[in-house]
């Protein structure tokens, strides 16, 4: 049961998973979601970036099995979010950032045990951080071991959901792919990953595509010019 399904949105976190799981699994599956999402170019990235991957590292390129993506459209339409809607991203009253959607993480895990149960997969795996990030409740350990044993209950079986970032800032996010993959991995980060919230896939920065501004261009900024000077 060497074989694992990564949550892979064509971000740079999950791009990050997806070469960790590279290192560790001899089969890896991927799975993303169509949440009716704004930044719904990374849909268009996350093939591309499957694609490089395999060129690039041909030994990575022979585990690489199944891709699916899911419709999850119905989650826009129940969820107010600046990350669903053309809506400026500001705090809630919660203290939460009106990018988070609620449930989407555990949707998510829910939807990825199912199809791993299908496929005979034991391993599960995210990039949910609780280091350098925007406070979702979802993204927390403490709620993704809870989700691990729900998950296992409810479907009678032994799923370990594994999250290589959850400790990791997002400068050591940069150092654990320059590590992974050394450059070639970096330049496929920096060239073909999306993770801007607004969708800007124009914009150009020495750290990727994105506005420069909201919430995840902030992090992934920050984070790339601390690892550059380390
Ligand atoms: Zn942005």
């Amino acid at each position: 049961m060497n074989n694992a399904l990564v949550l892979f949105s064509g971000g740079q976190d999950s791009t990050v998973c997806l070469a960790w799981a590279l290192e560790q699994f001899e089969t890896v599956h991927t799975i993303g979601f169509d949440y009716g999402q704004r930044h719904s170019v990374e849909l268009t990235c996350r093939k591309i970036v499957i694609e490089k991957i395999k060129a690039a590292f041909p030994a990575w390129g022979k585990k690489i099995a199944s891709d699916t993506l899911i419709d999850l459209k119905s989650l826009s339409a129940i969820a107010d979010t600046s990350l669903t809607r053309e809506t400026e991203i500001k705090f809630n009253k919660n203290g939460l950032p009106n990018t988070f959607v609620p449930g989407r993480n555990l949707l998510f895990f829910n939807y990825a045990a199912a199809l791993a149960y299908r496929l005979g997969i034991k391993n599960l795996v995210g990039g949910m951080c609780e280091t350098d990030y925007s406070g979702y409740p979802d993204c927390r350990d403490e709620t993704l071991k809870a989700l691990e044993r729900a998950i296992n209950l409810g479907m009678g079986e032994d799923f370990k959901i594994h999250t290589p970032l959850m400790w990791v800032d997002k400068a050591k996010t940069w150092d654990m792919a320059k590590t992974l993959g050394g450059q070639p991995l970096i330049d496929i980060i920096v060239d073909e990953t999306h993770s801007c919230y607004v969708g800007d896939h124009t914009t150009k920065h020495s750290w990727g595509f994105g506005c420069g501004t909201c919430p995840a261009c902030e992090l992934r900024e920050a984070g790339f010019t601390k690892y550059k000077a380390a």
